[in-house]
């Protein structure tokens, strides 16, 4: 499947600077500077239109829909309805009633899989996914097969990150009864030519599900045409709110699958003999639903639509293309998704210089621009990629040169800055001595002084964040030899080890090695360091170090994982001084 390569398409007039003057939060900065905002595969910023469609109906049309006698249940009913309507135009669903208002792509599958899996599927069934899904459609059928006895099969794909289809053609047999696959995968834009892929699974008898998450708010979507059984996708990443989402089922599907949910609204009659459920879509939408976000979701797609999705997918592959280009220049960087078709997603990682993902975000993050790296919770796939994870920029609409400018800039900075710091194979030579190092100061407290004094001289993340680095710089080497699975601290998005011991000739003097891939979570190791490597254990335990990261405003600027990566390692050293704290009591 492609997308709007029509010679009309291309040259169809996008001002992208009148759609960027729509979003105020592009006009934002952050650590100084103007924002380039560039995780639209995770999520898209709000358009006014859509912000102010919820406002209007918050503060003048909300009450409970389908319940009320008067005028304004009836109005916020008529608008959740026209809702549905707008929805089931947009993707070109048969009737409205086979549209379903979830809380996004996750809830959609999971529907799918609980309702519809749980009746057909059984021991020996075969449900097909492919290598690029994200795990939220992975766990969900993973749960129903272990409950159900059904097999997973999985398709591989090549090195450029394309679907290799003669093995699915391969894979279907009488015993397949669903294929799910991503329209779009979201760590590399491969676009699944998913047309072909549902016409293989319907000759042979089977459904088909298709997570759509990435591909609404970037190319036209007809259900019908591609005559998908299931198609799911999330509101926000469509310039609509956070919350809402969208599963589209046939109806003589719908009708046969048994709830998912049950409660109030999705009945037709309750008694403690029988309860009788609601006709398509009630039946599957127990409870109040999200009525602004389905008001705000409805906004989005006249928005979207009236800007002509032609002339979005047409911008976003020719910023692509300037970014492939852009980046592909920068040596020692690798592209990692260079499917046929892709779209506006963009994959790599640092090979020479190595330089962590996570090092690459946090130093993006200081020019104000916002990639992703990590997963992509797509776990199977980085397997697949021999890597850990990748960083990624993805495209929306309103993205514009300036931001391809801005980003491989930025990164061609990063990539040289590394090279000029020391070489692996010094701190290799250096760490063939083990040097264990001891106490800066009387206590962590009076360290945590001095660490307190260098911080408030420093007057914004960025400078700090620099002298973080300067201080995992000076980390006394590991020896390779010391990292080990047991010396393996998980919980860190980067590769963390942390050797403790006690000080030989002493009962309860702690010290400590650490290191990890990434710039700043060395940064953090030797904060941990100097609190604790050399200290008395009664004094570690004495300390609150997580009190202490939150005065130092680490817990603002650190994301979640590395908090608590952060809190892994602190927690590892208080159990080890927890073993050697001296027993007051003892005789
Ligand atoms: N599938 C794909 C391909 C996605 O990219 C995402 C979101 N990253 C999801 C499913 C899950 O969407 P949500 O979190 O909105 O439910």
């Amino acid at each position: 499947m492609t997308r709007f390569r029509s010679p009309a398409a291309t040259a169809s007039p996008f001002d992208v600077e009148a759609v960027r003057a729509q979003f105020p939060i592009l006009a934002t900065q952050a650590h100084g500077r103007p924002l380039v905002y560039l995780d639209n595969a995770a999520s898209a910023q709000k358009p006014r239109a859509v912000v102010e469609a919820v406002s209007d109906y918050y503060l003048g049309k909300h009450a409970n829909i389908h319940r009320g006698a008067y005028l304004l249940s009836q109005t916020a009913t008529r608008l959740y309805e026209e809702a549905r309507e707008r929805v089931a135009r947009f993707i070109n669903a048969a009737e409205p009633a086979e549209c379903l208002f979830t809380r996004g792509t996750t809830e959609s599958i999971n529907l799918v899989a609980s309702s519809w899996g749980m009746q057909h599927l059984g021991p020996g069934d075969e449900i097909i996914l492919s290598l690029l899904e994200h795990h939220s459609n992975i766990v969900p059928w993973q749960l129903v097969a272990e409950r159900t006895g059904a097999r997973i099969r999985v398709i591989p794909i090549d090195d450029a990150g394309d679907l290799q289809l003669d093995a699915y053609y391969q894979m279907l047999s009488p015993r397949t009864r669903l294929v799910a696959i991503g329209q779009v995968s979201n760590a590399l834009g491969t676009i699944n030519p998913v047309a072909e892929i549902i016409a293989a699974a319907h000759a042979i008898g089977a459904l088909v599900l298709i997570d759509g998450a990435q591909w609404v708010a970037h190319g036209r979507t007809d259900v019908q045409a591609l005559d998908a059984d299931f198609y799911a996708f999330s509101g926000h990443k469509l310039y609509g709110p956070t919350g809402i989402g969208v599963l589209y089922g046939k109806r003589r599907l719908l009708d046969a699958m048994p709830p998912y949910q049950g409660g109030g609204d999705m009945i037709a009659h309750v008694s403690f003999t029988e309860t009788t459920f609601a006709e398509l879509p009630n039946k599957f939408e127990a409870g109040t639903p999200h009525i602004a976000g389905a008001v705000g979701l409805a906004a989005a797609i006249d928005w979207l639509d009236a800007l002509g999705l032609e002339a979005v997918a047409a911008h976003e592959d020719a910023l692509l293309r300037e970014a492939t280009t852009r980046l592909a220049e920068i040596p020692g960087l690798e592209l990692k998704g260079t499917a046929r078709d892709k779209a506006g997603v963009l994959s790599w990682v640092a090979v020479d210089p190595p330089i962590s993902t996570l090092d690459m975000g946090t130093r993006l993050d200081l020019e104000g621009i916002c990639v992703r790296t990590g997963h992509h919770c797509c776990e199977p796939l980085m397997d697949r990629l021999g890597v850990t994870s990748t960083a990624r920029a993805s495209f929306g609409v309103y993205n514009n040169r300036d931001d391809v400018e801005r980003l491989a800039g930025a990164l061609a900075e990063v990539f040289a800055r590394a090279r000029r710091r020391p070489g692996a194979e010094r701190a290799a030579a250096i760490a063939e001595t083990i040097a264990y190092p001891g106490a800066v100061a009387a206590s962590p407290a009076a360290v945590a002084e001095e660490i307190r004094e260098l911080f408030e001289v420093l007057p914004d993340w960025p400078m700090r964040y620099q002298q973080l680095i300067e201080l995992g710089e000076g980390l006394p080497a590991m020896p390779e030899g010391l990292k080990t699975r047991a010396n393996f601290v998980s919980g860190c998005q980067s590769q963390v080890y942390l050797a403790a011991r006690v000080r030989p000739g002493t009962d309860d003097v702690i010290e400590f090695l650490a290191d990890a891939d990434a710039d700043i979570v060395r940064g953090l190791i030797a904060l941990l360091q100097r609190l604790f490597s050399g200290q008395r254990a009664a004094d570690i335990l004495a300390f609150d170090a997580s009190a202490f990261f939150a005065e130092l405003g680490l817990d603002q600027h650190l994301s979640l994982t590395r908090r608590n990566g952060l809190a892994a390692m602190a927690q590892r050293l208080r159990e080890l001084a927890g073993l050697y704290r001296p027993d007051p009591d003892a005789p």
